[in-house]
């Protein structure tokens, strides 16, 4: 008998069929004995369409309200799967964030759980009863107000919730058979992935493979909670996501873990910054100060004759115009010509350890990118991580040759993506 997680992600649910499937599915692991607490994301792209139903009402939404809306999603599903289950005849009973304890820090959109406080869930299962929780939203005390984690937050919920209650695993239900070499939607020929530490697919994470968000990785490594991703379609093993790298990373031979790719961001070049000290560290201060993170930074050889240098750096393309906006604003102090938008890049990011030590690993990369024709246009590198920047309309073909030069294709058995928009 054990304390199980489960987290079922929007494809999961995302029609009463669907819903009524996974409630089979959560009422068996109760019948053989184990306690169960659910975590639930809004079905299917409930969180895109009320998103996209905001944007026609009007196209700054107050934070507060945007995160009352879109909570909305979380409540309708869990209380659909808390009906479904009781139909089953196994007793459910449905929590929204506040009411399951997850309290956060007041930042509207993308808050932080500071305390997981489960005395309702903790009594629901001494009762016998299955918990579910709505996912991604928690309450602030300082107001009292509703609040969202962000995209993707209900892996976090269900993380934070099994750190919370002690739990033995959490299983994180989703559309794919586990954490595959690639995204199986644009590589088929993609492996999956039976064991990952917690580095390697904080990295994978961070670099854009959306099947667990990264926070939730953040929280699993924080908390040693070891994390499950598997299909709610299939009854596959999935990919355990536990553990960590060995002492001094002395891999003999680099380890290749995957290829990941990442749309979400905007490259901004500041064109005609003065060479002199202390121009960048103003460029990234007014950024910063803008609440903007920035990504990969690229800096040009000054030209001899003019004493001016171009400065390029990535973020997300979510926060572009707060980043613009705020460099405009600073134009005359850092004394820079112009700014370039472009937000039709593409990172693709190869992760694995022993990187640094291996440098035929960019080399290989490189070629690879080059045989296929795709130019890149920023490079950067970390211990266990090399990412490129690529046009947008490239970035498939560049992670199928990278996927493919790194000898990472399956040779039967092509993923299976089993629902899902993609979106
Ligand atoms: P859920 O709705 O269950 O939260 P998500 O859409 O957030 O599902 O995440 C699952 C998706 O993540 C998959 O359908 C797949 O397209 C995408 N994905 C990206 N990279 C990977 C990867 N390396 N392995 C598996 N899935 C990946
Ligand atoms: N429903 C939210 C989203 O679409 C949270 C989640 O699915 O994890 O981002
Ligand atoms: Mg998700």
């Amino acid at each position: 008998m054990a304390l199980v997680v489960q987290k079922f992600g929007g494809s999961s649910v995302a029609d009463a069929e669907s819903i009524k499937r996974v409630a089979k599915r959560i009422a068996e692991a109760k019948r053989a004995g184990n306690d169960i607490v659910v975590v639930v994301s809004a079905m299917g792209d409930t969180t895109d369409d009320l998103i996209d139903l905001a944007q026609q009402v009007t196209p700054l939404p107050p934070q507060r309200e945007m995160d009352i809306l879109l909570t909305a999603g979380e409540r309708i599903s869990m209380a659909l799967l808390a009906m479904a289950i009781n139909n089953l005849g196994v007793r459910a009973k449905s929590f929204t964030g506040q009411q399951a304890g997850v309290i956060t820090d007041a930042v509207h959109g993308r808050a932080r759980i500071v305390d997981v406080v489960p005395v309702r869930i903790r009594e629901t299962i001494e009762k016998g009863q299955v918990a579910i929780v709505a996912g991604f939203q928690g309450v602030t005390q300082e107001t009292n107000d509703v609040t969202t984690l962000g995209r993707g937050g209900s892996d976090t919920t269900a993380v934070a919730l099994a750190a919370g209650l002690g739990a033995d695993v959490c299983e994180i239900y989703t559309d794919v058979d586990g954490v595959f070499t690639a995204d199986p939607r644009i590589v088929p020929s993609a492996r999956k992935i039976d064991r990952l530490t917690y580095d390697e697919m904080l990295e994978m994470a961070a670099s854009g493979a959306k099947v667990l968000v990264l926070r939730c990785v953040e929280y699993a490594r924080r908390f040693a909670v070891p994390v499950h991703v598997r299909s709610s379609f299939s009854n596959q093993h999935g990919t355990v996501v536990e553990g960590h790298m060995p002492e001094g990373g002395n891999v003999e031979e680099p380890i290749i873990s995957g290829v990941a790719h990442d749309r979400s961001e905007a490259k901004i070049t500041v064109v005609g910054v003065p060479d002199v000290p202390g121009k960048a560290a103003r460029i990234f201060e007014v950024v910063a100060s803008s609440g903007v993170n920035i990504d990969m930074i690229v800096q040009n050889v000054s030209v001899a004759q003019t004493g001016l240098t171009d400065i390029s750096f990535t973020l997300p393309a979510a926060d572009g115009a707060a980043a613009t906006s705020a460099l405009t604003e600073h134009q005359p102090d850092i004394g820079f010509t112009s700014l370039q938008y472009d937000d039709t890049i593409g990172k693709l990011s190869l992760i694995g350890a022993g990187m640094r030590s291996h440098p035929g690993v960019s080399a290989k990369l490189f070629a690879a990118l080059s045989d296929a024709g795709i130019n890149i246009e920023m490079i950067s590198t970390s211990e266990i991580r090399i990412s490129v920047v690529t046009r947008a309309d490239s970035l498939d073909d560049a992670v199928r040759a990278v996927h493919t030069a790194f000898e990472l294709d399956a040779a039967e058995n092509e993923a299976v993506v089993y629902g899902g928009t993609g979106r």
